[in-house]
């Protein structure tokens, strides 16, 4: 009799399941009796940490993103949105739309790798009114925003107006933050000798950061460095500043004091059009409702990434909670820490499926690196310190060399050299809404089990 495939089922098509995948498919080389699927909502892998460049019109739109069935040789990938996973019968059920039928998917293993989104914190005026930076329609409709608010600035009479439209806000200080705060002012001030009427001086880029400093989890020497270099760069930063309310015109906010302190938190507001809100992330729903067990959202694994009563079932990246154990709090979510688990999260499938050992997941993070503006940013790698054009170089180099197609790395390198040479694109491309609409839905008919 023939001996029926293992069939190990990942989901999410980003750092974590991409990695996994491709980690999978060597592993499994020659070998004919497992089955490897991938399904993600998008069909392709989206490169985050230059999206910020996407916002400010330096990249193209569709060079930071890789086809997944570019990537993966032996994978069957399908495109289609999670609607849940039954972990007792181990079916994972995608939803229907229009085009598409709902389909049910079994699996013998699987591999939970479905990111974040955005963390509102609960406030709805916010999620209602301000942009955000997580996904390519993010970053395109930032720039249409960016782009507009000049033009409708060049022709307004009235001061107070003209003002809050040049005004920028970003929340949050982090990676996603400073690097859009700092790529967006090089497109206001590359763009503004476009608009004869708006001097340089004119333009507002604001961050509002909760923590006393910015990029937390670097040193702390480089983070004051770049915030002194953000700040040269004119753009302000607000620290220990918590956003309370904003209602499309105006954004409050409130400073943290300490108890010690003894006085009561300042309120301010700032007259803008356009918020961008990098502060927080949180595990999508399909998690959250999950019969995983959360905290905070996130499916907690135990020391092999295994899920705690699924024996079999792993979760990886954002959606995963793994505590460092030096400091008993979880890591910082980065692509980096995904892949490092990726890479765990299919050693140990293979040993699982061969009746071998297992190995614990052991981190210790290469490094952070982030961009601010024009030539500069901060390094700290293996333990070095580097800032300025040496670090911007560096982010360049590395970046490039993460991106896993050729022809994507050597387009990345052609608009970043054709923007050392030439202005960038002031077309603003019109889109209708600010968020795609849904086009999920439940279908009547009964759904397939594939
Ligand atoms: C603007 C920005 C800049 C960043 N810069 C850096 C950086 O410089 N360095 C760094 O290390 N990290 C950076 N990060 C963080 C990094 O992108 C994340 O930590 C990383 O992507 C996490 O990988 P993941 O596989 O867990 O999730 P993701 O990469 O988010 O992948 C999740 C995948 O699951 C899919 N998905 C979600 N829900 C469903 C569903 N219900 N059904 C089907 N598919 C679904 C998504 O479409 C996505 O493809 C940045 C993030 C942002 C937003």
């Amino acid at each position: 009799m023939v001996e029926k495939k293992k069939k190990i089922v990942i989901l999410g098509g980003g750092y974590g399941g991409v990695e996994c995948t491709r980690k999978l498919e060597e592993y499994f080389k020659n070998e004919d009796d497992v089955e490897i699927v991938l399904i993600s909502e998008d069909n392709f892998l989206l490169f985050t940490p230059m999206l910020p460049q996407v916002a400010a019109g330096m990249l193209a739109t569709r060079h930071i993103v890789m086809p997944i069935r570019t990537i993966v040789k032996k994978t069957t990938f399908y495109e289609g949105r999670v609607k849940n996973i039954d972990p007792y019968g181990k079916i994972v059920n995608l939803w229907g739309t229009d085009e598409k039928r709902g389909v049910s998917i079994h699996y013998d293993f699987l591999v939970v790798s479905l990111g974040s989104e955005t963390n509102f914190f609960g406030m709805s005026d916010l999620e209602k009114h301000a942009y955000t930076m997580k996904t390519l329609n993010d970053a395109m409709t930032v720039r249409n925003r960016v782009i507009d608010m000049l033009e409708q600035a060049e022709n307004e009479p009235n001061p107070i107006l003209r003002e809050s439209l040049l005004t920028l806000v970003i929340v949050g200080g982090g990676f996603a933050g400073i690097e859009t705060a700092g790529e967006l002012m090089d497109l206001l001030l590359d763009a503004s000798k476009y608009y004869p009427k708006i001097n340089k001086n004119d333009i507002n880029v604001v961050v509002l950061e909760a923590l006393p400093n910015i990029l937390p989890g670097f040193d702390e020497k480089l983070a004051k460095f770049a915030h002194r270099l953000l700040n040269k760069h004119g753009i302000e930063i607000k620290l220990k500043t918590a956003v309370t309310s904003f209602d499309g015109f105006e954004i409050k906010m409130k400073k943290i004091v300490e108890k010690s302190e003894n006085q009561d938190s300042e309120t301010e507001a700032i007259q803008t059009r356009t918020v961008i809100w990098t502060a927080g992330v949180t595990p999508v729903n399909t998690i959250k409702r999950s019969m995983f067990k959360t905290e905070r959202g996130k499916i907690i694994v135990n020391d092999f990434l295994e899920v705690s009563d699924f024996p079999g079932v792993f979760a990886i990246g954002d959606c995963a909670l793994f505590l460092d154990p030096k400091t008993e709090k979880p890591f910082a979510p980065t692509a980096q820490l995904a892949e490092a688990q990726a890479k765990t999260a299919a050693y140990n499938l293979h040993s699982l499926i061969r009746n071998e050992k297992m190995k614990k997941f052991e981190y210790e993070s290469r490094g952070q690196m982030a961009i601010i503006g024009k030539r500069n940013g901060v390094a700290s790698i293996f333990g070095m310190n580097i800032s300025g054009i040496w670090a911007w170089f560096l982010w360049r180099n590395v970046y490039l060399s993460k991106i896993p197609r050729w022809d994507k790395r050597l387009r990345v390198f052609l608009d970043w050299t054709i923007d050392l040479f030439f202005d960038r694109d002031i077309s603003r491309l019109k889109f209708e809404d600010k968020r795609p609409t849904k086009e999920y839905k439940v279908l009547d008919e009964v759904d397939d089990v594939w």
